[in-house]
């Protein structure tokens, strides 16, 4: 689902991009084809104004001779060649005559030596009677324009209104001996010949047409070539008519711009009005610009693919790690149910082992007891007639018995602090101190106090032996040289349960050892000197776990330790604070 958003976000940016890109490539493609349209048509139209302007001239030069010569008018149009008139292919004077032969004669006596006027149809008759060959297709000299309706209207509107005038575009007559494939569409420029000579005495009389043959497809080429180049393609139509007949084309090759649409602006020359047509082509908007759109939607495509890599990688890796997680959390279940069953399994094992110890111990109790008596006869009765190794071995015998005891009454007690049934009566824990503390003897000078010690509900046996224990430690596990400070003491905790602790300043636990000494048969490294089996706090633990509380050892800051259990609060009784003194 988050794949299928990304790639539909992506690509809908990247399509609004390239619609975005390709709307501004379009409007610079238009600006461009509009520019190079005025461009064009400005050059068009001022080759034609410099034609016409030259026309004019070289009429004016030609009507200024009395006599016209024709080594005149090779002089006149002497300046004039291909790059003067682009597409140019001669510059004729026309002459109207219903005489050819009258004609001929005079302007072979006028210079034109070899001139042979060629008539077309029965007359009247306009001939070229001096020519200035531009092109490599001859001399117009002795044609008969009569012959071309396109010249002739040419020149009667030339003549007509006294200007220079376009023709329509036609095949010039001189084209007409050149293979198909060279024939162009072309016109003439026409201008009009006056006479102006004062000499003459026949200052503006027509004396006929200068005429200049243009090549379309020549003329427009050598004008765009610049302006256009392989940007645009250029189509020059003749529609003065009203039906658009192509003059020229300029076209590179470079294929079209299908998109942007052709220009069309009208062209005047001289009397007429041509068409221009502009086309770009691919090649209009050359550079970084071009193509913008594509790169937009292959950049697009390719950060949406990105995009979508990414995405699915992050998805495929969320996806692993829940995957992983859950497997964890199923192998989590599984290792907590094993470690339940592991657990119930050991503490099934533990009942029936404090079970076994406590039946054993039972039963050992009495040869024990025999063990004893005998021993204890032995010290009374016969120790006299003892030898000294005799006496050894018989106080070895008694020591090791008063331990094996101290070790079965400790079976005991850790066995029935298990199944025992338990009262939930009040216990005021500041008595059951007192009395310990009074009912312990200490060996030597030491210093007891019973502090502020609450009333709270449990087993008043149990919770006596846990007492015992904890201040029987106390008072054992400090040093022979050091005399003992033990205070028992009790404050609220925040749960509603009291914590009481038992300080004392012997010799401390390490704190590797204090989370383990509440193990059964557990003791602490330094205390083998100090008589015990390792079950004392055990049992501690298992009477404080059956009253819900909890047990643990910490550092007294002056030394020593401080061993605390908590039980829940019952009647609090305020005692005085007492303070017994021992020796
Ligand atoms: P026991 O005293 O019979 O060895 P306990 O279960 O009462 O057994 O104590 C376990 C061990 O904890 C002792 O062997 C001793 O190393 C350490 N211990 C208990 N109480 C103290 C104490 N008040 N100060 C220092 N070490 C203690």
């Amino acid at each position: 689902m988050a794949l299928v958003l990304v790639a539909v976000v992506g690509l809908a940016g990247t399509a609004l991009a390239a619609v975005a890109l390709h709307n501004a490539e379009q409007d610079r493609l238009d600006r461009a084809v509009g520019q190079r349209t005025t461009l064009i048509s400005q050059a068009i139209s001022a080759e034609v104004s410099r034609y016409s302007a030259s026309l004019i001239d070289m009429a004016a030069a030609v009507g200024a001779q009395a006599s016209l010569q024709a080594a005149e008018f090779t002089a006149i149009t002497a300046a004039v060649d291909r790059r003067r008139f682009p597409g140019g292919t001669g510059l004729a004077m026309v002459v109207p005559t219903s005489e050819p032969a009258a004609l001929q004669a005079y302007w072979r006596r006028h210079g034109a030596d070899g001139l042979t006027l060629r008539p077309w149809g029965p007359g009247p008759h306009r001939f070229a009677v001096l020519d200035k060959t531009l092109d490599e297709t001859g001399s117009a000299a002795g044609l008969d324009l009569t012959a071309s309706a396109e010249a002739v209207e040419a020149m009667d509107s030339a003549e007509a209104g006294h200007r220079v005038t376009v023709s329509r575009t036609y095949r010039l007559l001189k084209d007409r001996s050149l293979p198909h494939e060279r024939r162009q569409p072309s016109f003439v420029f026409v201008a009009p010949i006056y006479a102006t000579s004062p000499a003459a005495g026949d200052t503006g009389r027509f004396r006929g047409w200068l005429v200049l043959g243009v090549r379309g497809g020549d003329f427009l080429s050598e004008i765009v070539t610049e302006p256009a180049g392989d940007r645009v393609a250029v189509t020059l139509l003749d529609d003065g008519t009203g039906v658009a007949v192509p003059l020229a084309t300029w076209q590179t090759g470079t294929p079209l711009n299908r998109d942007v649409p052709p220009r069309e602006v009208p062209v005047r020359v001289a009397q007429r009005s041509w068409k221009l047509r502009v086309e770009a082509t691919d090649r209009l908007l050359v550079g970084s610009e071009q193509g913008l759109d594509e790169a937009a939607w292959l950049i697009g495509l390719v950060l949406t693919a990105l995009l979508v890599a990414l995405t699915g990688s992050i998805v495929t890796s969320r996806n692993r790690a829940l995957r992983q997680v859950d497997e964890a959390t199923a192998a989590l279940r599984t290792d907590i149910a094993r470690r339940e069953e592991v657990e119930h399994l050991l503490r099934q094992r533990e009942k029936e082992l404090v079970g076994f110890a406590g039946v054993v111990a039972h039963d050992l109790r009495s040869p024990l007891a025999r063990i004893m008596g005998y021993a204890d006869f032995l010290q009374e009765e016969a120790y006299d007639r003892l030898d000294d190794m005799q006496r050894d071995f018989l106080s070895r015998l008694r020591k090791g018995a008063d331990h094996m005891r101290v070790l079965i009454d400790d079976l005991l007690d850790y066995a029935t602090a298990e199944n025992r049934s338990m009262a939930h009566v009040p216990v005021d824990l500041h008595r059951l101190a007192e009395e310990i503390t009074r009912e312990r003897a200490c060996d030597r000078p030491c210093e007891v106090v019973v502090g502020d010690l609450p009333t709270v509900y449990g087993d008043p046996t149990l919770l006596r032996q846990v007492l015992d224990n904890l201040i029987g430690n106390a008072l054992k596990y400090t040093p022979p040289d050091r005399e003992p400070h033990v205070l028992i003491d009790s404050h609220l905790v925040s749960d509603g349960r009291w914590r009481c602790e038992v300080s004392d300043n012997g010799i401390g636990i390490p704190e590797r050892d204090r989370a383990s000494v509440f193990d059964a048969f557990t003791r602490v490294g330094g205390s083998e000197n100090f008589p015990g089996t390792g079950l004392g706090l055990a049992i501690v633990h298992r009477i404080i776990e059956r009253h819900h509380g909890r047990v643990g050892v910490d550092p007294n800051p002056g030394g020593g330790s401080i061993f605390w259990f908590t039980v829940p609060a019952g009647e609090h009784k305020r005692k005085s604070e007492s303070q017994k003194q021992m020796s």
